[in-house]
């Protein structure tokens, strides 16, 4: 279509116009706003003045009619929707962008006119320039949608974070909580809601069983320390077992955020780890690193503030002839049961520990008196005596134990360790099996002790041990039955001393083997020689400690020897105290006592009466002699006694032997009751081996005469 055809046709439309519409054209097209005129087949007629200003769309575009905007949906329905309803209908219309320049938006409202419906009517747009407004509502869009993102993202994260996580504000009223918090209170969904008031959050827990175990002040401290601006940390347990660490923090608008972070499992990993470095593992007690962590303590309490503090070291007797005896079951059961009556005997808040093998100590906190820590040890002591019970058989504890405690506050308190270490050392040196409390005298004691067993152990290597002989005399035969041999030291300053003198060394276990070593080969090698020599000499009596029989291997040794000397079993006595028998690993005694007798060796019991055996404990044992201590001999008030284990000693089958005996009025009366044998200073002192033959000579002339 050329320009000459399109004037053509808007001249042919503007004849059938009206004069109205005239009117209307003329106003129109001056108008000042967009205003557009339009057929009934949504043509453009007339564009107003204000339509080009506002360059809705350019002339150019106008004249050729076929601005995209006249073929748009939203228009050309709009426009139609008009025409059908005769009422107003508005729509909006994005105007396509210059290549350059922004897209514009205008808003159409379309009007039929005339409005009473005739059937050239046209429709007239008004427009209105929006785009401020869209671009507008777009950027309040664009602004809530990444806000309602980022909600999306902070619930994620904050649903999705392991710690309860809540938000309340200065009258305590819930503000928001994640889904951890909600969890960790078992809370129900009508509780989420924002304003709860801590209160009723409190309410249900309780009746869940997800309440503080305790109300404690303290967290009730950091909330109000939080609501007053105070960053606050607390650890909480729960009825229901688990413990909570809550951090209180401010907020600026008022109130404050908390972080809930159950730290159950991280407690127990540390309270495990604590158990692994501090615990003895077969005990369950706290373990040497514990114990010393727990007596540091205690020095330093003692420094501070002059506090009243104790030690207790325990040793159990013979525990290594468990092990070997009875086996490692019996030993671990063994500690097993003490570590339980140690627990049983001391306070709570005691430290009980297990220093390794078969040590213990206690640590006694705020003592008042040296009274408060003797009292558990007797309550301990009794306890020991209750057996213990391993694989149907039942055995008791001994156990020694040294106490120390530290209330002047001059004492330096890190004494305290070796004080009790000395006192544990006096009641091993009493005869174990018991305890005893440190007093300063011990210390210097203790360290003579110490001091005469190196000097014994350089001695025996030295040969400066030697038995001397003390004859037994037969009542009946008025003959030397036989001797004793007794160990005597031959000391190049002090001269001859008796075991008084060493004594300690025969409680020791290493020396009193040693010893005993010593006595066996010294008594075995003489035997021979006087069977050589041809001195009838009888019997020759062995006294035997009892780390000989907790080797074990005693009656084997013994009968090597015999056969080593050539010397035989029907020559040797052991002597065998009481206590032995009494003692750790009776079994074990029993044993080698009845091999021995087997092979024709005599056993005595020695110093009858002093111990707390019965005969009738000691039946099981074959008891061949009997030995009346001297105490009993030499205290005529006794008189009752010895007659009494005179006569029981016959009726059992076994020779009675007295020591002893010093006058002649004593031996007197015991021939009277009826005495096997005598031994004694009446006949002689022990004497150098090579007295004897000249004494048995003198004797057998003399018993003759
Ligand atoms: P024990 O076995 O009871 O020996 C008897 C003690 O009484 C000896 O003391 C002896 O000298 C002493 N004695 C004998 N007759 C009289 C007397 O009429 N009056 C007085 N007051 N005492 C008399 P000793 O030789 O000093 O030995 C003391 C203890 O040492 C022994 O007591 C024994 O238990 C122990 N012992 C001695 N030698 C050995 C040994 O080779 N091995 C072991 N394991 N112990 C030994
Ligand atoms: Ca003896
Ligand atoms: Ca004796």
């Amino acid at each position: 279509m050329n320009s000459k055809v399109i004037v053509l046709d808007v001249e042919r439309r503007l004849a059938a116009a009206s004069a109205a519409e005239m009117a209307l054209r003329a106003t129109l097209s001056a108008a000042p706003v967009p205003m557009i005129l339009l057929d009934l087949d949504q043509r453009p007629l007339l564009f107003s003045q204000g339509w080009f200003d506002q360059a809705v769309t350019s002339r150019a575009s106008q004249l050729l009619n076929h601005h995209p905007l006249f073929l748009s949906p939203e228009f050309t329905q709009t426009a139609r929707r008009c025409q059908e309803t005769r009422a107003a209908e508005t729509c909006r219309v994005e105007i396509a962008a210059a290549p350059e320049g922004q897209p514009r938006w205008f808003s159409f409202e379309f009007n039929a006119w005339p409005s009473d419906g005739s059937p050239y009517s046209r429709l007239i747009a008004v427009g209105r320039d929006v785009t401020e407004a869209v671009l507008a509502a777009r950027e309040t869009e664009a602004a809530r949608q990444s806000l309602a993102e980022q909600n999306a993202r902070f619930d994620a994260a904050l649903n999705n974070m392991p710690h309860g996580l809540c938000m309340f504000d200065a009258e305590k009223r819930l503000i928001l909580c994640n889904a951890a918090y909600r969890r960790l209170y078992a809370l129900p969904d009508r509780l989420l809601e924002p304003g709860t008031t801590l209160g009723d959050i409190f309410d249900h827990r309780r009746s869940v069983g997800t309440g503080p175990k305790s109300f404690s002040a303290f967290s009730v401290a950091t909330v109000e320390a939080a609501l007053n601006g105070a960053a606050a940390t607390s650890d909480v347990e729960l009825t229901n077992g688990r413990t909570i660490r809550i951090t209180h923090n401010p907020i600026a608008t008022g109130g404050y955020v908390a972080t809930h972070e159950d730290i159950t499992e991280a407690l127990r990993a540390t309270a495990q780890i604590e158990f692994l470095a501090f615990r003895d593992p077969l005990t369950g007690l706290p373990n040497r690193a514990a114990f010393q962590r727990a007596y540091d303590d205690a020095v330093a309490a003692a420094e501070r503030g002059g506090e009243m503090f104790g030690l207790i070291m325990i040793d159990v007797d013979h525990f290594k002839d468990v092990n070997d005896t009875l086996g490692h079951d019996a030993g671990d059961a063994l500690l097993k049961g003490l570590a339980g009556q140690l627990k049983r005997a001391f306070r709570h808040g005691d430290t009980v520990a297990r220093l390794g093998g078969d040590e213990f100590a206690i640590v006694l906190r705020d003592l008042k008196s040296e009274a408060d820590m003797i009292r558990p040890i007797e309550l301990l002591q009794g306890l020991l005596r209750t057996p213990i019970e391993h694989a149907g058989q039942s055995f008791t504890i001994c156990a020694s134990i040294g106490a120390a405690a530290h209330g002047d506050p001059d004492d330096d308190p890190t004494h305290l360790l070796k004080n009790a270490d000395v006192a544990l050392y006096q009641a091993k040196y009493d005869g174990r099996n018991r305890s005893v409390v440190f007093r300063p005298a011990m210390r210097t004691e203790v360290e003579k002790r110490v001091e005469l067993l190196r000097e014994v152990r350089l001695a025996i290597g030295q040969g400066e041990f030697e038995l001397f002989y003390q004859p037994v005399v037969d009542v009946a035969a008025n003959a030397v039955a036989g001797f004793e041999a007794l160990m005597r030291w031959r000391h190049p300053e002090q001269g001859v001393l008796p075991p008084a003198a060493f004594m300690a060394a025969f409680e020791d276990n290493d020396l009193s083997l040693q010893l005993g070593e010593v006595a066996f080969e010294g008594a075995l090698g003489q035997m021979r020689a006087w069977l050589d020599q041809g001195v009838e000499f009888g019997r020759v009596a062995i006294n035997i400690s009892s780390a000989q029989f907790r080797t074990g291997r005693l009656a084997e040794e013994i009968a090597d020897k015999l056969e080593r000397w050539n010397v035989p079993a029907d020559r040797l006595t052991i002597e065998v105290t009481e206590n032995v028998y009494m003692g750790w690993g009776a079994e074990v005694v029993s044993d080698t006592v009845k091999r021995l007798h087997a092979t024709g060796v005599l056993i005595a019991l020695d110093d009858f009466g002093t111990g707390y055996a019965s005969l009738a404990n000691l039946r099981q044992f074959p008891i061949d002699r009997l030995k009346i201590d001297k105490s009993f001999v030499q205290n005529s008030q006794d008189d009752a006694i010895v007659r009494a284990v005179i006569n029981l000693g016959s009726s059992m089958g076994m020779k009675v032997v007295a020591e002893g005996v010093e006058r002649p009025d004593q031996l007197a009366t015991l021939t009277r009751y009826g005495c096997d044998q005598v031994q004694g200073y009446h006949f002689a002192k022990p004497m150098p081996a090579t007295e004897v033959a000249g004494f048995i000579d003198a004797f057998s002339v003399r018993g003759r005469g």
